[in-house]
């Protein structure tokens, strides 16, 4: 069962989850529509950057998330991701990228939400677990 559609959407794991204004969609699939695809290791092919509408690069923010670097992927403008699941879509490593960047923004949005405007340009964000 996915919320908020098949593209853009997060897989539930039970349907004791509620429906709330944010709710848009729900997909229910049977065992024969799922498909199980193994995430590879990125090949370089450059599809997600084609169809980004935004002119991001899906693929370096995917892994700067994956590593925990965050400040890294807010100078790459990743808070410019309008979360339209495209580069997810044509992947053919099947790599999380869109759950990858949602991970990152939210990361930099906690980081930041008490902050005051002209304060915030010095932070710092990265991995918490004390190496560099
Ligand atoms: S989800 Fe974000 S990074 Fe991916 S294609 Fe859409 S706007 Fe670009
Ligand atoms: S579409 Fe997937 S495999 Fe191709 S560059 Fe982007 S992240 Fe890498």
């Amino acid at each position: 069962m996915i919320a908020n559609g098949a593209i853009t959407g997060v897989a539930q794991y039970t349907d004791e989850v509620p429906v709330t204004k944010v709710t848009t969609a729900i997909t229910v699939q049977g065992p024969d529509e799922i498909h199980y695809d193994e995430t590879i290791a990125c090949i370089h092919c450059a599809r997600c950057v084609d169809v980004c509408p935004v002119e991001l690069v899906p693929s370096r923010l995917a892994a700067l998330s994956d590593q925990g670097r965050f400040d890294e992927c807010r100078q790459m403008n990743i808070v410019n991701c309008i979360e339209c699941g495209k580069c997810a879509a044509v992947c053919p490593s099947k790599i999380h990228i869109l759950q990858l960047i949602r991970y990152s923004k939210e990361s930099i949005n906690r980081a930041y939400e008490d902050i005051a405007p002209k304060e915030s340009s010095n932070l710092k964000l990265g991995c918490s677990c004390g190496s560099d």
